[in-house]
């Protein structure tokens, strides 16, 4: 397993440019992925409408310097990605806009991925996924390559490569995909069953300008500044974390990924190449999206929250909480939630029933107004 790594400090074209290439050169170039005349599907991380500046998607620098590359390969690139919540075409075209995805489309003159609706694509050996609901288009290439963000994320610890394809599955049907899989490691064996299905041929991870605490969404921006890429995204993904000082064993499709068979523990037959970890390692370990425990405390919640009786168990799982002052009464929490646990009063303030929440967090993912963290419940009476 491979990965490579370059440091880079900004998204200026021609700088950013010679950083892909030098990171792809030990991996074989770009041409060692792409041949001539394939259709080669570009999926940043498009989770909903934001500017470069947030670090909430791939910065479009970094997508339209993929694009140009693979076109000088020979290559068609279409640029497509697939957010949980849009209902219509128009929807989907603005949040391309708001991305600078659209522009890009308009000026290398390539599609741009915008039609409602999916295509059944069956899942080979499943470990918990027999069919994905796949974006119409995605399936019609004859690559992959999949560009994520480096994020913290509320569910699964960390918004990776593995992560990233998820929004390979069509619209709205994510969120039911959090409802069928409740399950924390179900929900990771399920990412692991699209990225299996998906296969993307080479994964870049744009960890230039990188998000900590509240990703992956309502994070704060953080300048990481490294590239990294990989044909393997597991070991991808734990190198990223790795740089960012993340506990490892938090990070759910790490976890399940070495649980799988599909990676050893700590980095092992990972090999570096370009620039060493040391020269990329963030000097200051990245907030985590939930406050992070060690890896005892880690096992024992775990073991603990399965065994305890329910009130008990309430207390020590973490939960949506809202802050009111800061909610605007839009409603998209509650258009969003897989089991529909929440209901918008007559105030226009978003009400959990707590006993139907999952702890998806997909709320929280949604909420443009940074209203919703992520945190433990009072479950007994304050004094008077
Ligand atoms: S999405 Fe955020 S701002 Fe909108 S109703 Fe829910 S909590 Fe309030
Ligand atoms: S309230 Fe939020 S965390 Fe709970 S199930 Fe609904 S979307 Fe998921």
């Amino acid at each position: 397993m491979k990965v490579s790594l370059r440091r880079c400090e900004s998204y200026e074209t021609e700088g950013l440019l010679r950083a892909l290439q030098s990171l792809l050169e030990p991996l074989g170039g770009i041409e060692a992925y792409i041949q001539p005349g394939m259709r080669v599907l570009v999926k940043p991380n498009m989770i909903g409408a934001a500017g470069p500046e947030r670090a909430v998607v791939t910065h479009p620098t970094l997508v339209r310097v993929v694009v140009r590359m693979i076109k000088e390969a020979g290559g068609f690139p279409v640029l497509g990605d697939n957010p949980g919540f849009h209902t219509t075409e128009e929807a989907l075209r603005r949040i391309y806009r708001a991305c600078g995805y659209e522009a890009i489309a308009e000026e290398e003159k390539i599609p741009l991925l915008t039609k409602e609706g999916w295509d059944w694509v069956s899942v080979p050996n499943p470990y918990v996924l027999e069919r994905i609901p796949m974006a119409k288009g995605m399936r019609d290439v004859d690559a992959v390559i999949n560009l994520p963000k480096l994020k913290t994320h509320g569910l699964t610890g960390y918004s990776g490569a593995v992560k990233n394809l998820y929004g390979v599955m069509a619209g709205l049907s994510k969120a039911q995909h959090h409802a069928i899989f409740p399950k924390r490691n179900d929900f990771a064996d399920m990412l692991l069953d699209i990225q299996r299905t998906v296969h993307p041929v080479l994964h870049i991870m744009d960890g230039i300008l990188a998000m900590e605490g509240a990703g992956p969404t309502a994070g704060t921006p953080r300048w990481a500044n490294f590239l990294a890429a990989s044909p393997n995204p597991y070991a991808l993904d734990a190198v990223c974390v790795e740089l960012a000082g993340l506990p490892a064993h938090e990070m759910l499709t790490v976890q399940r990924s070495i649980t799988r068979g599909l990676l050893g523990p700590h980095l092992q037959n990972i090999i570096i190449l370009g620039d060493s970890l040391e020269a990329c390692r963030c000097a200051r370990p990245f907030l985590p999206a939930v406050k992070s425990r060690n890896i005892i405390v880690s096992q024992l919640r775990k073991w603990a929250v399965a065994v305890v009786p329910k009130p008990l168990r309430t207390a020590l799982r973490d939960w949506p909480l809202f802050d009111y002052a800061a909610c605007k009464g839009c409603g998209d929490c509650q258009r969003t939630c897989p089991p529909g646990a929440i209901a918008m009063g007559e105030d226009h303030r978003p009400k959990v029933d707590y006993s139907r929440c999952i702890s998806c967090f997909c709320c929280q993912e949604m909420c443009r107004h940074k209203a919703i963290s992520i945190g433990r419940r009072r479950v007994w009476p304050t004094r008077p």
